[in-house]
């Protein structure tokens, strides 16, 4: 028992909240489960959490429990408005739930750091929220950490490392400036219903500094272009980005012949400084 609310099924029973596929909704329903989540990002008292699609609220209450000082949920489906605001009774002035869609929320203006999000993402805004996050306008973010679930394929492209299948844009993207660790796997049957495939939860702990200086956007530009064509030599797969491409990747210690798949960020990042110096990079 983490708090004297009823449990998960019966909350879902009394608001009829039936799973929706179109919601991406595959809920957890065992609270000492959602309390590990919490958990796993680390100690909340005193840090305001920021949580994406709430649902009947099993990760709301792990997060509450857990001491967060405030959460706020941010839920697309109007009909777990009147479960989550029961737990906001139950934990007075600590949850705000704002009912919308979180790719149009800015939810800066109801939190005070230090922040942390914490969230069982739907599958279907899931990636898009993570680039989101991974690219703001200023580093370091407003967030300390990401504590995510993902479908475990996504969790593995995030902490891939060079040479394997699962290495590519997201891994760079991420690992850049953050460091990124899987702490939790889970089998469907977690879920309720159960998906076709495994999660898996995510911790990202935000740098202060980029591991290695790149322009953003220039690194950016890189890796989608290599990994584009990843099984072609990168001479070939970036000649589009400058015309004496194969200089400027010996310059960076990258051979031309090599793949995308081998190259590690360092070299990345190499690349990316060479190209922003090198005449007509910008073209
Ligand atoms: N956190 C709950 C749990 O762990 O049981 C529910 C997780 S379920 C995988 C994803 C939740 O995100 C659903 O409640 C769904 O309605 C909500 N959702 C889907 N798209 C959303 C969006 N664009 N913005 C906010 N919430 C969204």
């Amino acid at each position: 028992m983490i708090d004297n609310l009823p449990p998960l099924r019966e909350v879902i029973r009394a608001h009829d909240l039936r799973a929706k596929k179109s919601f991406g909704q595959n809920f957890l329903l065992d609270l000492n489960l959602t309390a590990r989540i919490a958990r796993a990002a680390g100690d909340l008292s005193g840090a305001d959490v920021l949580e994406i699609g709430p649902g009947p609220g099993g990760l709301t209450r792990g997060l509450l429990a857990s001491g967060a000082r405030k959460v706020l949920a941010i839920e697309k489906d109007a009909r777990c408005m009147g479960a989550l605001a029961e737990i906001a009774k139950a934990y007075p002035g600590r949850l705000q739930v704002i009912g919308g869609d979180a790719l149009q929320i800015d939810p800066l203006a109801h939190l005070t750091p230090p922040i942390k999000v914490v969230a069982n993402l739907p599958y279907n805004v899931g990636t898009e929220l993570l680039i989101r996050w991974m690219t703001p306008a200023q580093w370091p973010p407003y967030w300390q950490s990401l504590t995510l679930m993902f479908q475990r394929e996504v969790a593995e492209r995030i902490v891939a490392r060079p040479g394997s299948k699962a290495y590519g844009r997201l891994a760079l993207m991420v690992q850049w400036r953050a460091e990124a660790r899987i702490v939790l796997t889970l089998p469907p049957e977690a879920f309720t219903p159960a998906p076709k495939v495994s999660s898996a939860v995510v911790h990202i702990t935000a740098l202060d500094e980029p591991r290695y200086p790149a322009d953003a956007r220039m690194l950016e530009r890189v890796v989608a272009a290599a990994f584009n064509q990843r099984r072609k030599m990168l001479r070939a797969a970036l000649k589009g980005l400058h015309p004496q491409i194969e200089a400027l990747l010996q310059e960076a210690g990258i051979a031309p012949t090599a793949r995308a798949e081998e190259i590690a960020l360092e070299q990345f990042c190499a690349l990316a400084r060479a190209l922003t110096t090198a005449p007509l990079a910008q073209g």
